[in-house]
């Protein structure tokens, strides 16, 4: 029968973010809060005072399969309580604790959004702490944000914020640029137009975070021109995120006119998370463009048990050349760890199953399985590593 071990294969994560180390030792409620995607403050339920439940306030599937991995990591029982416990434990050489775990799932390199949290943090210093090579995407909005209190017109900002992007994607080890857009206005970006653009100028520099659409759809296209000159990579947030995102407009669907006009045909493009709940249309959109590709994060491991599935839909449509691996990873290494842990699980289950209906041998399984760990990230991006 087919069985299939991944263990082997290093693992190089295309999208996940910085952290430092928590001060204080984690209470089971804070440590399920750092594991949480409701990063607002209210949205995170607390159990009642002297509760023993052992289901805590939004507490999900995903929650449950990391208590469970790492209570099998740490040797102990997987109560959440034990866990943190032991967590705490071994987390206070917070280095030795995340560098253990990148080495034992092979995490061998990160692409990383610096762009969350705010205020940023050190490049320098999330390299030493977990030992492993990091290249960056260049976030544009903070970009806008921080120019806009110096550049009193439209044409000031718009020059100087060119001007930076070009300076950051001189950078090496910048791979590309990110955006956010579907966080603030969704991803129905319209033609670029300048008068409307500096219309609606004035709001964007008076109010913290407007929608401002046509706005920022004309620093976008200025992103997608940028990477083009540079022959670097857009970024672009697609699909669900913490719980700020516009949903509604968060679909990849919403840009396939623009990533299919002319203009852009040469623009390498990163659809970040792969679109989910809507990666079927990601992956179509892969399939039918030469210069797009995708990644698994934040649905690997957030959906939990439906990463298995998730692999499994976004074949059914995706190159084996244009998926690449992530986790979105943002608060402990040990959801860097868990992304590597259970999408190597469920791949095997997947590649089993492809083997045993005699769609494919061992050899192609496992290429397959390399394709999407490392391979494609080392050829798109073979320019700058
Ligand atoms: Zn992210």
């Amino acid at each position: 029968m087919g069985k299939i071990d991944l263990a082997s294969i290093k693992a190089v994560d295309v999208h996940c973010h910085p952290y430092v180390a928590n001060e204080e030792p984690y209470s089971p409620e804070e440590y399920l809060r750092k594991l949480s995607l409701s990063v607002m403050p209210n949205m995170f339920k607390k159990s009642r005072e002297g509760s023993t439940e052992k289901i805590f306030p939004g507490m999900n599937m995903y929650m449950q399969i990391t208590i469970q991995r790492l209570a099998k990591y740490f040797g102990c029982k997987p109560d959440l309580r034990d866990v943190v416990a032991k967590r705490n434990e071994e987390a206070k050489d917070f280095s030795v604790f995340t560098q253990k775990l990148f080495k034992d799932v092979k995490l061998e390199g990160m692409v990383v959004d610096f762009g969350y949290p705010t205020p940023p943090l050190s490049k320098d210093d999330y390299q030493e702490l977990t030992g492993v090579p990091i290249w960056e995407v260049y976030r544009i909005e903070p970009v806008m944000v921080r120019l806009r209190e110096s550049h009193e017109t439209f044409g000031a900002f718009v020059e100087a914020y060119r001007e930076d992007l070009k300076e950051a994607l001189k950078q090496r080890h910048i791979v590309g640029l990110k955006t956010i857009i579907a966080y603030r206005s969704g991803l129905e970006i319209g033609e670029k137009n300048e008068q409307l653009a500096k219309d609606q100028y004035e709001e964007f520099r008076l109010n913290d975070r407007p929608r401002v659409k046509e706005f920022r759809d004309y620093c976008f296209h200025i992103a997608m021109e940028e990477c083009t000159n540079s022959d670097k990579v857009l970024h672009i947030h697609t699909g669900f995120g913490d719980g700020e995102v516009v949903l509604p407009k968060a679909s990849p669907s919403f840009l396939i006119d623009l990533l299919r006009s002319e203009k852009y045909a040469d623009t390498k493009v990163h659809l970040v998370h792969g679109g989910y709940p809507w990666m079927e249309e990601a992956a179509f959109i892969t399939s039918i463009l030469p210069n797009v590709y995708l990644d698994i994060s934040l649905q690997n491991p957030f959906v939990g048990h439906g990463v298995e599935r998730i692999i499994s839909q976004v074949y059914e449509l995706a190159p084996f050349d244009k998926v690449m691996y992530g986790s979105d990873a943002f608060t402990v290494p040990e959801m860097n760890w868990l992304g590597v842990l259970l999408f190597k699980e469920c791949f095997e289950r997947v590649l089993a199953d492809w083997i045993n209906k005699g769609y494919m041998d061992k050899d192609m399984a496992v290429e397959i399985a390399e394709h999407m760990m490392y391979k494609n990230f080392e050829r798109v991006y073979s320019d700058y590593i």
